[in-house]
């Protein structure tokens, strides 16, 4: 794969897990990197802790809360004024919601969910492909969930939005590939990073450990996954060599979304 030199990727949800491992791992490939979160003092970590690890990386923060449109115009502006162009974008940022069944599901919540993972990723595609439309050249990666092609029991609003990431995906897909941009989705299965440890707390409040553990017997790999196992593949889907891989909701969740 060639290097992201003299390229621009937006990552949002960058302040940790899957969002951090992505920006380590373009870093590492060179590119320049716009990092947004709305958590401004883990965001402030992260640039330091990656500009310790690959000095020299073109780094923007953006402290910027994805549900709001205003905030996703002007990390969008931002970047242009630093970088000039946007050649990938991680539409990363996404909440759990908390557990519980359908009919109880706390509406409040529900909105929240709705806001951030839904209205969250399409007001960044809304505005980052007019952007890519003009260059001629874009690759966006959306992040669904197993979750968003699987049902998951105590889950309905996380489930409800990652199916709508996946749908807007192929949308995105069937109407910019004329322009060289390509729109793909992944669909992680437990992957160990700060969200997944929470929910693991409230599946079982006094032992997560063995919430996790008797979690990971259900998967073919007995384990679960890492950030950069997934960061390797989101690196792939932004890259130049991802030319004609486009609309596919792609799981990476060691095989488990397989079984019957
Ligand atoms: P995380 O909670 O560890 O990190 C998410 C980051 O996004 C945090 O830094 C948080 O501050 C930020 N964020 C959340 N809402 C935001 C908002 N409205 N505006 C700006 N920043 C916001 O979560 P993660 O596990 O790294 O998950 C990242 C994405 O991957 C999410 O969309 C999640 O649904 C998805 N996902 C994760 C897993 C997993 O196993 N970890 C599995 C499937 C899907």
């Amino acid at each position: 794969m060639s290097t992201f030199q003299n390229k621009t990727i937006i990552i949002t949800g960058a302040a940790m897990g899957l969002g951090l491992a992505a920006a380590k791992k373009l870093a590492d490939l060179k590119a320049n990197i716009t990092l947004v979160d709305y958590n401004e003092s883990a965001l402030r970590e992260a640039e330091k802790e990656i500009l310790k690890e690959f000095p020299g990386t073109g780094i923007l923060t953006v402290v910027a809360d994805v549900s709001k449109e205003e905030q996703v115009k002007n990390y969008v502006q931002k970047t242009l004024d630093t970088f000039k162009r946007i050649d990938g974008f991680y539409n990363n940022a996404g909440i759990e919601g908390r557990q519980a069944p359908l009919t109880e599901y706390d509406l409040g919540i529900f909105q929240k969910v709705l806001d951030i993972n839904l209205l969250g990723v399409y007001y960044g595609m809304r505005y980052i492909i007019p952007v890519m439309q003009k260059q001629n050249y874009g690759r966006i990666v959306n992040v669904a969930s197993v979750g968003g092609i699987r049902g998951v029991v105590n889950q309905t609003a996380y489930v409800a939005t990652k199916h709508a990431v996946a749908g807007m995906t192929k949308n995105a897909a069937l109407e910019y590939g004329k322009f060289n941009i390509m729109t793909n989705a992944i669909a992680p299965g437990a992957i160990l990073t700060p969200m997944v440890a929470e929910a693991f707390k409230q599946v079982n409040p006094a032992d997560p450990k063995l919430a996790e553990t008797e979690y990971a017997k259900a998967n073919p790999t007995k384990r679960l996954g890492i950030p950069e196992e997934v960061a390797n593949v989101v690196a792939f889907l932004l890259s130049e060599e991802c030319s004609y891989v486009n609309g596919q909701v792609l799981a990476i969740d060691g095989g488990e979304s397989n079984a019957y």
